[in-house]
């Protein structure tokens, strides 16, 4: 059985101790989670390391970072690099949101380096993808969304693409209120898995959690996650409230 996962974005969002409050908060209530369910939790950088240990005890629950470089190291001031996010035992990323494709130009390229130094330091990357309202609207969202995973995803192995989550985030839905319908959401990330499983078979294809985000929220996630190509979901707003969050984690399926 593949991974369910609710996976939060602060973005930059909370000061440290608001953080840690909402921590405090949720952490205790997240129930025994199935060996299959995983939460994760994407946290401004200043928070990883001292967050991360509060979750430690915790099954299946991952602090996450927003971003790495896709560098390795060197004379590259304000950039975190993936040994750093690994020394202080981080386990997955996000890499590809469109806040960082749009605003700071992160293209397929620079993602596709990206994905390679989390990957040489066993840093699961979870790879958000998705189309703007113009192609949305042209209907070619699925080439697309195809050319994003074959520009930075393809040069993979499977083995390593085995540890790969993919974030299907339509940019119209996300931080707008306005959430794709449980059909649009399962029709994409349906052929997302086609177009994966042409390329590293159908045993990889089945295995990799292939996410939702876009405005979901308690109200809607349990008609959303109970599609059959719908892994769970990549959740910003909602996440900063705890009860949100929470029934997000128990819509899971
Ligand atoms: C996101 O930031 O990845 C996201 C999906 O945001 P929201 O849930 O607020 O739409």
């Amino acid at each position: 059985m593949r991974n369910q996962i609710a996976a939060a974005n602060w973005k930059m969002n909370l000061t440290f101790q608001q953080g840690q409050e909402l921590l405090n908060t949720l952490i205790p209530q997240i129930p025994a989670l199935q060996d299959n369910h995983q939460v994760i939790i994407a946290v401004p950088f200043p928070y990883l390391a001292h967050f991360q240990e509060s979750v430690t005890d915790k099954k299946n629950v991952y602090i996450a970072a927003q971003n790495l470089s896709d560098k390795k190291s060197g004379a590259y001031t304000g950039e975190v690099s993936a040994e750093m996010l690994a020394s202080v035992g981080i386990q997955y990323v996000l890499i590809g949101h469109s806040e960082r494709r749009e605003y700071y130009r992160e293209d397929n390229a620079v993602l596709a380096s990206k994905l390679d130094r989390a990957l040489e330091h066993g840093i699961k990357p979870i790879f958000c993808c998705g189309e703007p309202l113009e192609i949305r609207e042209q209907e070619t969202q699925n080439a697309f969304v195809e050319a994003q995973l074959k520009e930075s995803l393809f040069h993979l192995t499977a083995e390593q693409m085995a540890d790969v989550v993919i974030a299907y985030e339509p940019i119209w839905a996300i931080g707008t209120g306005k959430t794709a319908t449980s059909g649009q959401a399962e029709d994409i990330q349906k052929y997302i898995r086609a177009v994966v499983a042409e390329k590293y078979g159908n045993d990889v294809a089945e295995n990799v959690a292939i996410l939702y985000g876009g405005s979901v929220k308690a109200a809607n996630a349990v008609e959303i996650f109970s599609q059959p190509d719908v892994d769970g979901g990549l959740v910003g707003g909602a996440s900063l409230n705890a009860e949100e969050f929470l029934a997000i984690v128990k819509a899971l399926q």
